[in-house]
């Protein structure tokens, strides 16, 4: 692709880093951006700066957050007794879109993989067990991708977790879950959580 302009240049190589977004898709982006006021590109630029510079992951489950609790956490209306566990914060997405759950969340942010040097020690487990411990969970619900690596930490965590004396239960299957969570419809997800099945 050929530019007049090593401005409009950049912003093409800047944009077409975006997932899924190829260099004609980008410069399209681009010369919407063009067209725009001054006005609505400031906002637009603090809105990306923000997510830099504002943005903080909860205290207590490690979801995205304005403050240092986020809204999930903060609201009294939510059941504690009830954990679910997932691997990052667009199965807490997925998993709000479907109304059906109203406990809170715990954000593990990766998986047990051996082959890549991820062991049970990377993944700040003890937080979990202090949380479970702290808001008398009785109830962990483990919503991770039915791969290896999921399999096994769900494995490992429920084993951990049944010593301390908790329910360990998972989404009954026959849907994608984890890493493609955000990918179930919302009545198929809604389903699977609220027919959860005992962890065996
Ligand atoms: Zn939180």
């Amino acid at each position: 692709m050929e530019f007049s302009s090593r401005i409009i240049e950049q912003a093409v190589n800047e944009f077409s880093r975006f997932p899924g977004i190829g260099k004609k898709t980008s410069l399209r982006l681009v010369l919407h951006l063009v067209k725009q006021n001054e006005q609505d590109i400031r906002g637009l630029s603090a809105s990306i700066l923000a997510l830099k510079e504002k943005l903080k992951f909860c205290k207590e489950c490690g979801n995205v957050a304005d403050e240092d609790i986020c809204l999930i956490c903060k609201d009294t209306r939510r059941d504690r007794s009830l954990l679910c566990l997932v691997e990052d914060m667009r199965d807490v997405m997925a998993l709000e879109n479907t109304s059906q759950y109203r406990g809170i969340y715990h954000i593990l942010g990766g998986l047990i993989s051996p082959m890549d040097g991820i062991g049970p020690e990377e993944l700040n487990i003890e937080s979990i067990e202090k949380r479970i411990k702290e808001h008398d969970v009785k109830e962990v619900i483990i919503a991770l991708s039915a791969t290896m690596e999921g399999d096994t930490t769900a494995f490992y965590l429920s084993r951990r977790f049944k010593s301390l004396g908790v329910k360990v239960s998972s989404l009954s299957r026959g849907i994608a879950i984890g890493g493609e969570l955000e990918y179930a419809d919302e009545i198929t997800l809604g389903r699977s959580i609220a027919a959860r099945v005992p962890f065996e």
